[in-house]
Formats: structure tokens, sequence, C-alpha cells
């Protein structure tokens, strides 16, 4: 019934989604010559594949269900004696001018998100202190997604994920980078390495339903787990056949293509369905929740990035005086981020770096406010809200000029203690 083939996602692969970017680094630009997916050896390919598969000049063309009917291209090589088996997505020389080659859209999509989660370890891993070239290329992953959720496109709009895709190709052949630092070997013990084992637990699949076309896609090592008769054998990419309906896998397809035919009987049972629409919620909500943290997570580090350099894994908070390890500093919000206009989330003086000792959350609950540059405690707030230790910290704090208020000079901005004070203003307005 479903025939699935699947391989675990290296990060040599991941990177080769982002050889449009120019790089003087000769192992980029050597990478640039052969790029396409290399899916394993070519012993006994018809048993894997179920047919015999052409070379170079001859490939073999898969009909993929949910990729702008741009077929999968497949062939043999032999180099040096060794022989693979190579699926192509030649996209990365300029979309313009690879208009006859295979375009894999939905792994493009999935590897800037990957990569995202990467870069966001990465940072961590690093203590905060990304060096320009790192930085720059973090702004574009974050940029190229942002570009994505602009679009409001959903997963299985696969032509507009297509044409997102042609349009960020053409972006990072713009950009020039130095990429040497994403250049790590297996079993390194780099800060860069260790991100990636944190992060990578991802398997490219492509699965076939019946007669249907395939489905291409990722799903991660748990899920993997889920579907596989059989232990999961990491080493080789691998393929399985499954004879019986199965609602996990179903899950998966119905991920990458556009199903109008869910209450279709013919081909479901009524109590799969259920099943299927119960799980499905569940993971929508995990999703939602990953994705929102996720969001917040790289909102945080764009805002620390724009305000400190990164020379310094520690900041002053702006309300205790305190220095603290980046970690702990949350860059706060004086007017309710949700209640802000769009021009007001871009301006800077929005935000000012609090504590997560104390300060950020007394802040954003209006234990606090700060009147003109000044910390105060909101007498408003009922007194059985504080506690002694509360109290006393808030006594602490209270009259300490707010750093970093007014005419503080970071990277290419000033602070505005103006501006500060209309956003603090409506804060303690909502806080009365
Ligand atoms: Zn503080």
């Amino acid at each position: 019934m479903y025939s699935i083939k699947y391989r675990k996602l290296i990060f040599s692969q991941l990177r080769r989604y982002f050889l449009a970017i120019q790089s003087p680094y000769e192992d980029w630009k050597g990478l640039k010559k052969d790029h396409a997916l290399e899916w394993g050896q070519i012993k006994a390919t018809t048993q894997n594949w179920g047919f015999e598969i052409g070379d170079k000049n001859n490939p073999t063309e898969i009909e993929l269900a949910n990729n702008n009917n741009h077929p999968l291209k497949i062939w043999t090589t032999n180099n040096k004696g060794r022989k693979y088996l190579k699926i192509n997505q030649q996209y990365h020389y300029g979309a313009e001018k690879d208009q006859n080659n295979v375009k894999v859209a939905v792994w493009f999509y999935h590897s800037i998100y990957i990569m995202q989660e990467i870069m966001i370890s990465y940072e961590k891993i690093k203590n905060y202190k990304f060096d320009t070239e790192e930085q720059k290329f973090f702004e574009y992953i974050n940029e190229s997604i942002n570009r994505f959720d602009n679009l409001k496109i959903s997963k299985n709009q696969h032509n507009r994920i297509y044409s997102w895709m042609e349009e960020e190709i053409k972006n990072m052949s713009k950009i020039s980078l130095d990429m040497s630092w994403c250049f790590t070997g297996k079993k390194s013990e780099t800060p860069f390495a260790e991100a990636c084992n944190e992060v990578l637990d991802h398997y490219l699949i492509l699965i076939k339903k019946n007669d249907n076309k395939t489905i291409c896609g990722t799903i991660t090592k748990k899920e993997l787990i889920k579907i596989l008769p059989q232990p999961l054998n990491d080493k080789q990419p691998a393929n399985i056949e499954i004879n019986e309906q199965n609602i996990y896998i179903e899950e998966i397809i119905n991920r990458y293509y556009l199903t109008n035919n869910l209450f279709d009987q013919t081909s479901k049972n009524i109590k799969n369905i259920e099943i299927y629409k119960s799980s499905n919620l569940e993971n929508n909500y995990e999703e939602l929740e990953r994705v929102y943290k996720k969001k917040q997570r790289v909102e945080q580090s764009q805002l620390r990035a724009k305000y400190f350099d990164n020379d310094s894994s520690n900041i002053d908070c702006a309300v205790c005086g305190r220095s603290m390890n980046k970690r702990f500093v949350w860059m706060a919000h004086l007017k309710p981020r949700k209640s802000c206009t769009k021009i007001e989330k871009k301006d800077l003086n929005v935000v000012i770096p609090m504590c997560k000792f104390g300060c950020d959350d007394l802040y954003e609950e209006g234990h606090i406010y700060i009147d003109d540059g000044i910390v105060k405690k909101n007498n408003f707030k009922s007194s059985n809200l504080f506690t002694k230790a509360m109290l006393d910290y808030v006594s602490e704090i209270t009259g300490n000029k707010v750093k970093y208020w007014d005419g503080y000079e970071f990277k290419g901005f000033i602070t505005n203690g103006l501006k500060r004070k209309r956003y603090c203003t409506y804060h303690y307005e909502k806080n009365r």
C-alpha cells in the first residue's frame, strides 16, 4: 500500500540548500560543482526503487504530487570507483539560469527552518557571541522566514512555496559571506557541530501510496519510529513497504498533499478519519506553540543584536542595574507588544533590557512602573499582591534611574527618552 524511502538528513546535505550564497571560501566554491542530493550507494537499486535507474545523461524521473510538476530526477554516478545514487536539486546557481532543472521546494522550505533552529542553538552555545559573518547569515535566515510568513502560504500550496523559493535563491545570490564557519568535521567538537547534533533529527522522505504520485517531505525521528514496522537503522538510506492502512503515514501525506477526499468513504473508514482528525489537532496545537516560542526567541535575539555588540556575553539590567549573562536578560517591551502598532514594534525605544530575576516580571505585571525614567512602585496594585520578599525587592529598585533611558548610544541608534516616556505612560495607564 505504501512505499516509503527515507534517509537521514545530515548537515552537509542541509548546507547545500544555501549554496546560492556567494563565498570566497574555496570549499564552498567546490560544493557548487556538485549539488545533487546523494541518496546512498547504487547497489541494489532495483530492489530499493523497484526499477533500474539511468545515468546522468539519461536520468530516471519520478513524478511528485507536491512539487509543482517538477519531477525528481534520479541517476547513478561513478566517482573514482564508488557508485552513488544522486537526486537532482540544482537550484542554487540562480533561478533564472535554472528553468529546466528540478527544484525541490518542499525540502528547501524545511531546510531553511531547520537551519534557523540550528542557528538559535548555536548562538546560545556560543554564549550569544556571534561574529559578524554568523550574525549576517542568521539575519538572512530570519528575513527569509519572515518573507515566507508574510506571504501566508500554507504547507500544501506548493506553487507558492516554489515561487518563494525562487525569490530566496535570488536573494541569496546577492549576498556574499565567508561561510568557513559552517564547515565542521563529522566528529569535531566545535560549538557549531554541537548545535547541529542538538537540532538535526530529521529524515528526508519519499512516500508513495498505491499508484498515486510520490510525496516528498521531511519527518522527525520520533515520527519515523512511529511508522516503521522494524527498528530504525540510521546508517543507510532505506526503503520499506507497508501493506496496511496506517494513520500516521496518512497524517504525513496529508501534511503535504491537498486532499479534498477526507470524507471519501471509499478510501478511509470513519474511525480512521476520527483518529486522524483528533491527532492532527493535538499536533497542530503543539506545532503552534512551538512556532510561537521559536518566533519569540528569534525576535529576542534580533533585538539583543541591535542593542549590543557581541563582544560581551553580559548586559546590565535597565531597572536594577545589575550585570547579567545575556540569557538571563529579556528585551522587555515598555508598552505591551500586543498593543504596539507595526511602527511601534519596529521602534527600538519600545524595548529595554530587563533581567529575569524579577525586574522583567514586576514590570510586565504592573507592580512597578517607570515615571520619566525613574522606577516607581505601583500603589494601585493591592497590597496583598506583594509578599515581604517582593516588597524588599521593589523597595531596593524604587527610585533607580533607568539605564539606557535617553541619549544612550547603541550601534546605529541613540535612545530617545521622550519616546520611551510615551510607551511607559501607556503601560502605567493600563495598570492603574
Ligand atoms: Zn533587574
